[in-house]
C-alpha cells in the first residue's frame, strides 16, 4: 500500500507551477482597489458624511445615526459597484485569527421582490454569536453578549473569494459591560495615549506646530512554505503547526545558501500572487526575500500607522494562506515548525512621527533637533528599562517559546542594541564628567550625530529590541502573534514614561533651569539609571546569560511564568492609570493567554503520543521483523552469531528505542490526567510546562534515531529533507 508519504513524494514531483492572473503589468493600476479609500470616500458620499467620517478618522469624533446611514448607503453602493454581495464585521478575537460572520445587503420584501440595504446600524454595531470566544471570564454568567463597533480610522476593504466578494468592515469587539474582547480596542487606547504624551512634549519643548502624532509599524513577516502534499502527510504539522518529530537533515542552514538565494520558481510565482491580492487591499508590501533556513521567506510591507499596520499584517496572513492554497503549497507561520533550522518572527519596526513629517527616532546633524530625537531616544530607553518583564510578557506563547527562553532556545532576556556610534554619544554626554556640563550651553552642540549610521550595516541579528537606525525594531515578536499584544505595551510604557519625562522636565524647568538643560539633565538620570539593558555582544550567548544575572536582567524561560507580568501590582496600576485596562480586563487577559498555553502543549502532547504509536512504533517493529528474519534466514544458511552480529546489535538498539518512547507514552498519558485536573489555570499552565513538555524530548529523540536506522522503505512520515528541500 502507498502510504501518505510516499503520496506525497509523487505528487510533489509532478507539480507544475499555477497560471497566475495579473490585475494589470502596473502595481499602481490596482493598488488598494478593494479598499474604500479616500477617493471613493468623496465619490460615493454627501460631503456631510465624507467629512464626518474624516474628522472620525483624524480626530477621533463619534458620527451619529443619521450620518452613519449616509454612509452605510454610500459604502454599499460602492461595494455593489464591485460586485459585493455581502458584508462582515471584520474583527480580531483572542483567538489570535481574526473573526467574520457574513450578511446580506439582500432583503426579501415579499411578493417576490427584494432590495439590496445596509443600514447605518448595520455599519456601527452587530452582535455576533459571541458565546465561544474566549473571554476568560468576562462574559461567565449573565451576559454572554458582545458587540462589534465600527473602527473608521481603518477602512472597510472587499475580500474576493471564488464564490464572492464581501465588504468587510474592521470592528473592535467588546462585551456588553464594556470590556475589550479583543485585540484593537486596547491597541487604539494605547496609541491614542502616546499620541498625547508626544504630542505634549513637542508641543511644550520643541515645535507648537505639532498636533497630532502616531506611532509607526513597519512589520517583517517570516515563513515557511512547504508543499501541501507534505502538509497532509504530517499530522504534526496539520494540527499542531510544527513537527513533534523528525532527524534533521544531514544538510540544514550551514551552507548559508538559502539566505537571499534565488527564490524557487513555484515559491516566486506564490509570492507575486499573493502580493497582487494584498495590493489589491491597500497593503504596501515592499519587499521579499528568502530567509535564513531551507525553505524559510520574509516579505516586509512599507510602514504605515500601527493600527493600520495590524489589520494589514493580519489580513495578509489570511491571504498568504488563501493564495498558497492554489498554488500547493502550505504557509507555516509557528515560530519554530522545524527543530534544528531557525524559526519565525515578526520583527515589528516602530517609531514616533508628527504631523510635521518628522520621524522622532531619526538623528539628524542639527544638534537643535537632535535634543528631541534624544529626549524620544533615551525615553524608549527607559521605558523598556523599566517594564522589560512586561515586554517579554507581550510575546509570550507556546510557539515563541522554541524562539525565546525554553530548553535549546536562546536566552529571553530583554535588552536593547543600539550600536557602537550611539553608545558613544550616550557615555559622552551622560556618562563622561567633563562634557555633560550641560549649564555651560556646550553640550548640546556635542549632540552631533552622523545621518547614515554606520550601525544600520552591523546590526546585531541576536538583539530582541535593536535600534536600526531611525527606529527600534522589536525583533522578539513571533512569527504568528497578532503584532497588538507587544504593540499595546510598547505604546502603553512610551505613554507612561513620556508623561514622567514630562513632568520631571517641567518641575526642573519651574526650579528656573534653562529649557535644554533641564531635559539633558533628566535624560542624563534616565541612561544611567537604565544602561544596564543596553547590550552590543551576543545575545544567544551563555556568557550574556551570566553578564545578564550579574546586571540584575531577568530571563524568564517559560511562558506561564513570563505572562505574570500582565497582573502584577505595577502592570495593574500602569494600565489602569493609563486608561488600557481595567483590572477585570487584565484578568481575564491572562487568564486567556494562560489557556491557550494549555491548549497548544495539549494538542502537541496528543499528537506526538498518536505519531508515535501509530507511525514511530509500527515502523520500528516492521524492521525489526525483517531484521529477525534475516537472522533466522542466516541461521538456517548455518552462519553463526557473529556473522549476523550487526543484525542483532540493531535489533537490540532498536528495541532500547522503542521500549523507552512506548515507557514515555504512558508516562505523559498520566501526566496529562494529572495535569487536567488542576483548578488553577497558572498552576496548570506550570504543570503542562515543566511536567509535560519535557517528556517530549526523549521520544522525540528516540523516535528521530530510529528514523535515521530503520529502512527508509518503512517510515511513514515525511523526512525533514523531503519537506524541506523539495519544491
Ligand atoms: P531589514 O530586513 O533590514 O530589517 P526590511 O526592509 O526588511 O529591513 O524592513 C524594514 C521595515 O521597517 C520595513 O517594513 C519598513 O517600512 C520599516 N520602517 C522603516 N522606517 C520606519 C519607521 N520610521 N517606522 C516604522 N517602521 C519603519
Ligand atoms: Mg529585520
Amino acid at each position: 500500500m502507498l502510504t501518505l508519504r510516499s503520496k506525497a513524494l509523487e505528487i510533489v514531483q509532478s507539480r507544475g507551477t499555477v497560471a497566475i492572473q495579473k490585475p494589470s503589468e502596473k502595481v499602481s493600476d490596482f493598488f488598494a482597489k478593494n479598499v474604500f479609500t479616500d477617493t471613493s470616500m468623496q465619490a460615493f458620499l454627501s460631503k456631510e458624511a465624507y467629512e464626518a467620517v474624516t474628522d472620525a478618522i483624524h480626530k477621533g469624533q463619534k458620527i451619529d445615526r443619521a450620518i452613519a446611514n449616509q454612509v452605510a448607503s454610500g459604502m454599499k453602493n460602492w461595494a455593489m459597484t464591485m460586485g459585493v454581495t455581502h458584508y462582515t464585521h471584520w474583527f480580531q478575537p483572542l483567538t489570535g485569527a481574526t473573526a467574520e460572520k457574513h450578511d446580506s445587503f439582500f432583503e426579501p420584501l415579499g411578493d417576490g421582490k427584494s432590495i439590496e440595504k445596509f443600514t447605518g446600524s448595520a455599519l456601527v454595531q452587530q452582535e455576533p454569536d459571541a458565546s465561544s470566544f474566549p473571554n476568560g471570564g468576562i462574559r461567565n454568567t449573565f451576559e454572554a453578549r458582545g458587540y462589534t463597533a465600527w473602527d473608521p480610522s481603518s477602512p472597510a476593504f472587499i475580500m474576493e473569494n471564488n464564490g464572492g466578494k464581501t465588504l468587510c468592515i474592521p470592528t473592535i469587539f467588546v462585551s456588553y459591560t464594556g470590556e475589550a474582547l479583543d485585540y484593537k480596542a486596547p491597541l487604539l487606547k494605547a496609541l491614542h495615549a502616546v499620541e498625547k504624551a508626544v504630542v505634549d512634549i513637542c508641543a511644550s519643548y520643541f515645535d507648537k506646530n505639532v498636533t497630532h502624532a502616531g506611532a509607526s509599524l513597519g512589520i517583517e513577516q517570516e515563513y515557511f512554505l512547504i508543499d501541501e502534499a507534505m502538509w497532509f502527510a504530517r499530522p504534526d504539522i496539520m494540527l499542531a503547526g510544527r513537527t513533534v518529530l523528525g532527524h534533521s537533515p544531514e544538510k540544514g542552514q550551514q551552507l548559508e545558501d538559502h539566505y537571499f538565494g534565488s527564490i524557487p520558481p513555484r515559491v516566486f510565482d506564490f509570492m507575486v500572487d499573493f502580493e497582487n491580492e494584498a495590493y489589491k487591499l491597500g497593503i504596501p508590501l515592499k519587499t521579499r526575500h528568502n530567509e535564513v533556513a531551507p525553505s524559510q521567506y520574509e516579505c516586509a510591507p512599507n510602514f504605515e500607522e500601527v493600527n493600520l499596520a495590524i489589520d494589514h499584517n493580519q489580513l495578509l496572513m489570511d491571504v498568504m494562506d488563501k493564495v498558497s492554497a492554489k498554488h500547493g503549497f502550505k504557509v507555516l507561520f509557528h515560530e519554530k515548525p522545524f527543530a534544528g533550522v531557525n524559526g519565525s518572527g515578526k520583527h515589528n519596526n516602530w517609531s514616533l512621527i508628527t504631523n510635521t513629517g518628522v520621524n522622532l527616532l531619526s538623528p539628524t546633524k542639527n544638534p537643535e533637533t537632535n535634543l528631541q530625537f534624544l529626549s524620544f531616544f533615551v525615553n524608549v530607553i527607559k521605558a523598556v528599562h523599566d517594564h522589560a518583564d512586561l515586554l517579554r510578557a507581550s510575546i509570550a506563547s507556546a510557539g515563541n517559546e522554541h524562539r525565546l527562553g525554553a530548553n535549546e532556545a536562546p536566552p529571553a532576556i530583554m535588552s536593547i542594541f543600539i550600536g557602537s556610534q550611539l553608545t558613544h554619544v550616550m557615555e559622552t554626554l551622560f556618562a563622561n564628567k567633563k562634557t555633560t556640563n550641560a549649564s555651560k550651553g556646550k553640550a548640546i552642540q556635542v549632540i552631533n550625530i552622523p545621518e547614515i549610521m554606520v550601525d544600520n550595516t552591523d546590526r546585531n541579528r541576536t538583539s530582541p529590541f535593536a535600534f536600526t537606525g531611525n527606529k527600534f525594531e522589536y525583533r522578539a515578536v513571533g512569527s504568528s502573534a497578532n503584532s497588538a499584544n507587544a504593540m499595546i505595551v510598547l505604546n502603553t510604557v512610551m505613554a507612561d514614561q513620556l508623561q514622567k519625562f514630562k513632568q520631571e522636565t517641567d518641575a526642573l524647568i519651574k526650579k528656573g533651569k534653562k529649557k535644554e538643560d533641564a531635559i539633558l539633565e533628566i535624560l542624563k538620570g534616565y541612561y544611567n539609571s537604565s544602561k544596564k539593558i543596553l547590550f552590543e555582544g551576543n545575545g544567544y550567548g551563555e556568557d550574556w546569560v551570566k553578564e545578564a544575572a550579574k546586571r540584575g536582567l531577568k530571563n524568564i524561560k517559560n511562558t506561564p511564568e513570563a505572562l505574570n507580568a500582565y497582573i502584577s501590582k505595577s502592570s495593574k496600576d500602569l494600565f489602569v492609570r493609563n486608561g488600557i485596562f481595567n483590572e477585570r480586563e487584565l484578568e481575564a487577559r491572562y487568564e486567556i493567554m494562560q489557556e491557550l498555553y494549555v491548549k497548544k502543549i495539549d494538542i502537541e502532547a496528543k499528537v506526538l503520543i498518536q505519531l508515535a504509536s501509530s507511525h514511530v512504533i509500527p515502523s520500528g517493529i516492521s524492521y525489526q521483523k525483517n531484521l529477525a528474519e534475516n537472522i533466522q534466514a542466516m541461521k538456517g544458511a548455518g552462519l553463526t552469531r557473529s556473522d549476523y552480529s550487526m543484525q542483532l546489535t540493531l535489533l537490540k538498539q532498536i528495541s532500547a528505542h522503542l521500549t523507552t518512547i512506548h515507557q514515555k507514552i504512558e508516562e505523559i498519558k498520566s501526566e496529562l490526567d494529572k495535569a487536567h485536573h488542576i483548578e488553577d489555570t497558572h498552576k496548570r499552565a506550570l504543570a503542562f510546562c515543566k511536567k509535560i513538555k519535557p517528556l517530549f524530548e526523549p521520544i522525540r529523540n528516540n523516535s528521530d534515531a530510529l528514523e535515521f536506522v530503520v529502512d527508509d522503505e518503512l517510515w511513514k512520515l515525511p523526512k525533514y529533507r523531503e519537506m524541506l528541500f523539495i519544491k
